[in-house]
């Protein structure tokens, strides 16, 4: 594998970008080394700028469900850009998308578009604050909800207190009504309702944690905490960003039959452009401006292009068949734990329809301080390892892996031998 090319253009990067990066992950630090630089990429496979060729699980992180530069995705954007890029006004691709996410989300019935996940969780976030007429918000460690202030948030020493920010930069102010709680554990979600009666505006999750590696819900844990909101008088937020359209056609709510009061969406609505959206009830949808006065604004919102690469996905994703993809998931996650097990590696391997982690572990985890436990070295070792046998997994242990409807069962056969490979590298380093 030559990296020449790249480790140049890394280094002039760095001289004009912070980190070189334009998001800090792509910076491979967790995993050590120089980042390579993506040329193109087609179905399932990227190309590198050195010409090294990979099997993709990266998938721009969660957007390409259908692969790198589907035809039909890739002929919408033509068409629509050949029109005008964007005009700030009305537009028809507008209706039409939202027309599919609100037939595919029961619990949405009206939805604002935006440019990111970020900014659709902040918007709604600003919106469950007017409807609620409350401040407080519960999140949980260990889900990402983008880089809003009011989220950026790590668990304090205790359990159902405040936690401090997990960044510079971020007022006091900014994290003193955010409460962060551990991940499956739905008696200390109780707790802080006692704590905080009457002052919560929102409990905010990813139903299906997939940004601390993938770590599933229990089942109860979610069907309680929809009670618990609804108890209260709490919205309950889906951050829907990765998992919509992701685990079948809806979202993690459609699978557990769960009705959030708002959900957020993003990656593959946008089918590969920037794109964000939240949606929910229409009494509380009408609290945004111009109907209600929530402001929430955006130049670029509802773009022409971006509405129409979403529509393009939507549409192909609709005859999709998620159980197959499911199967060709298994199948692979399977295997990958069967190589490691043969090594003796200690390995836990959490899957769900198109989504999985391998996580150096002796038990699967279930929350964020499971997660922490992970032999993070060893990861580092299997991700170059991979690389090195045209593989490419995410570059940090608390990443999840997409499949796509793109990968083959070439892919697959390609990926399991790298991973035999740098399974007995791994086991040769730990002699
Ligand atoms: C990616 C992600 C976001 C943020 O979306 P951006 O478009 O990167 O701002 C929010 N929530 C979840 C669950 C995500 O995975």
């Amino acid at each position: 594998m030559r990296i020449k090319r790249s480790e140049r253009l890394f280094n002039l990067a760095q001289q004009l970008m912070p980190g070189g990066v334009s998001s800090p992950v792509r910076a491979f630090k967790s995993v050590s080394g120089t980042p390579i630089f993506i040329k193109s990429g087609n179905g399932a496979r990227v190309i590198d700028e050195d010409g090294n060729e990979y099997v993709d699980y990266v998938a721009s992180w969660g957007p390409l469900i259908l692969g790198h530069a589907n035809r039909i995705v890739i002929e919408a954007i033509k068409r629509a850009a050949e029109n005008g890029t964007s005009f700030g006004a009305c537009t028809i691709s507008e209706i039409e998308l939202a027309k599919l996410i609100i037939e595919a989300f029961p619990s949405i019935e009206k939805v604002r578009f935006v440019n990111s996940g970020t900014e659709a969780v902040m918007s709604a976030i600003r919106v469950a604050r007017a409807f609620t007429g409350r401040e407080k918000i519960i999140k949980f460690d260990g889900c990402y909800h983008g880089h809003y202030d009011n989220l950026l948030v790590k668990a304090g020493s205790g359990l159902a207190t405040f936690g401090i920010s997990s960044s510079l930069g971020i007022p006091t102010d900014a994290i003193q009504k955010t409460i962060t709680l551990p991940y499956n554990n739905i008696e200390v979600v109780e707790k802080a309702f006692e704590k905080f009666t009457n002052q919560i505006a929102v409990v905010i999750i990813e139903p299906v944690a997939a940004n601390m590696g993938l770590v599933l819900p229990e089942l109860n844990f979610l069907r309680r905490l929809e009670k618990i909101c609804r108890e209260n008088g709490t919205l309950l937020i889906f951050d829907e960003v990765i998992t919509g359209f992701r685990l079948c056609y809806g979202g993690a709510q459609t699978l557990y039959s769960i009705k959030p009061d708002i959900t957020i969406l993003g990656k593959i609505i946008g089918g590969g452009l920037p794109v964000g959206a939240y949606g929910g009830r229409k009494e509380i949808m009408d609290y945004i401006a111009p109907i209600g006065n929530v402001y929430q604004a955006g130049t670029l919102s509802g773009n022409p292009i971006a509405m129409n690469a979403g529509i393009a996905t939507l549409k192909i994703l609709k005859k999709k068949n998620y159980e197959q993809l499911s199967k060709v998931t298994e199948n692979l996650a399977n295997q990958v734990e069967e190589v490691f097990k043969d090594l003796n590696i200690g390995i836990a391997v959490n899957r769900m329809v198109s989504m999985f982690t391998c996580f150096f572990l002796n038990k699967k985890p279930k929350n964020f301080e499971d997660v922490m436990m992970s032999n993070t070295i060893l990861y580092s070792k299997l991700f170059w390892g991979l690389l090195k046998g045209s593989v490419y997994f995410p570059p940090s242990q608390f990443e999840v892996c997409f499949v796509s409807f793109a990968h083959r069962d070439n892919d697959v056969k390609v990926t399991l031998k790298a991973v035999k490979e740098a399974g007995m590298e791994i086991k040769r380093f730990l002699k």
